[in-house]
């Protein structure tokens, strides 16, 4: 067994390219956050960012807002307390019928139009399935830059937003400014940033902006609403415990020891892309850059090399346990615990051990 400290990908050089803000870009201020809420239950990720928004925000000195669009007066103010609870000053509403069910015309209009009137510095989204839509139209509409799945972000005296970001496949960090254009935004991916502490109580004002919108303006109609959460997709991001296997399994066959440990510590089972190029398991269970990023309080990898692009998927995980049979793996750069194993033989074991030790916790609690 060994532990090892953390190491970061090769940060690249940033080039010095300042340049003072044309005029009219100065009236822009203040740190702004799209709240993803469907049906009254917002996504973690937006607590996330609030978090993240209020440490750029008090570095600058200005406000930190929250932006919730929907159809629903009760449930957007009951959103807005949540969001003061986890951070933010202000929280600007848009209410409207047609802002029901997320459509990108309709969304793209109310992001915008609030944008134009108040004019925010910095606007920060998730890196989800709606935020990744909603952020490249309402940048392209309003004319400034974006850089997507950011894994740091940052502010210098001036309000200029360092958002960096993996390139070349993973390999090197590459920090992004949007120098002339405001606002500057950027996209996070769920478990990238940690959750903020909620504040029970703590309060803000609200803004409502009027829209204005018509229903036969919008071409898109949405015909059926089904959530996310209520599909039969795994949901590796916000669980506890992540049991993950590798290459280094071989077979399919042997991949359903790894199933079979997450299955007995009640955990959800996850593993590296050529799996999913391998058929062995779906790819809402890969974890990594162009997978799940996952950040459970203990990631279990069994096989896995620790390739560039899996380590960004998991290094925000509390405690990493690595099983790889050589010693140099990657993996051990960065696990907490690495155990230099057979893992095909080890696995089993360890099933039957947490087994034993479960039930008899069970039966005496
Ligand atoms: C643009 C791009 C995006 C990518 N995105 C992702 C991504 O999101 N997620 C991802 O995982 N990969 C991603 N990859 C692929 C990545 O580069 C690696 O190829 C991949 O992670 C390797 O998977 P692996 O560790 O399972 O296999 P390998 O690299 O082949 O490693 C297998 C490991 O198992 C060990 N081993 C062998 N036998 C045993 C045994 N019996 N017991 C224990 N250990 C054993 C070996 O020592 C080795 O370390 C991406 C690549 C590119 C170019």
């Amino acid at each position: 067994m060994s532990e090892a400290p953390k190491q970061a990908p090769t940060q690249a050089g940033r080039a010095n390219t300042k340049k003072e803000l044309p005029e009219h870009l100065k009236a822009y201020k203040h740190v702004w956050v799209v709240i993803e809420c469907e049906h009254g239950v917002v996504h973690p990720v937006s607590f996330e960012l609030l978090g993240e928004g209020r440490k750029l925000a008090d570095k600058r000195g200005v406000e930190l807002a929250g932006v919730i669009i929907g159809s629903d007066k009760d449930v957007t103010a009951a959103v807005a307390n949540e969001c003061f609870e986890y951070g933010a000053d202000l929280v600007y509403t848009v209410t409207d019928h047609a802002l029901a069910h997320y459509r990108n015309e309709a969304y793209t209009k109310a992001m915008t139009d609030l944008v134009k009137t108040y004019k925010p510095e910095i606007l920060l989204l998730g890196a989800t399935t709606l935020g990744r839509d909603l952020a490249g139209s309402a940048a392209t509409t309003l004319l400034t830059g974006l850089t997507a799945d950011c894994t740091e972000l940052a502010i210098d005296d001036e309000g200029s937003l360092a958002a960096t970001r993996p390139t070349f496949g993973g390999s090197l960090l590459c920090t992004i400014l949007t120098l002339n254009y405001r606002p500057q935004m950027a996209t996070v991916r769920p478990r990238v940033l940690s959750m903020p502490t909620r504040q029970s109580g703590r309060r803000g004002r609200i803004i409502e902006h009027p829209l204005g919108l018509l229903e036969h303006d919008i071409v898109t109609k949405v015909l059926q609403f089904i959530a996310d959460r209520e599909s039969n997709k795994a949901q590796l991001a916000y669980v506890d415990i992540v049991v993950a296997g590798g290459l280094g399994l071989r077979s399919a066959e042997n991949f359903q020891l790894v199933k079979a440990l997450a299955e007995v510590l009640g955990a959800e089972y996850g593993g590296s892309r050529p799996l999913v190029q391998k058929g062995w398991i779906t790819s809402d269970r890969q974890i990594g850059q162009t997978g799940r990023t996952i950040r459970p309080k203990l990631y279990i990898a069994a096989g896995i090399s620790g390739a560039i692009q899996h380590r960004v998927g998991v290094e925000g995980a509390d405690m990493i346990v690595a099983i790889n049979t050589d010693p140099n793996a990657p993996i051990f750069d960065f696990a907490h615990l690495g155990i230099v194993v057979d893992a095909i033989r080890l696995l089993p074991a360890l099933t039957e051990a947490f087994r034993k030790h479960l039930s008899v916790n069970r039966l005496a609690g």
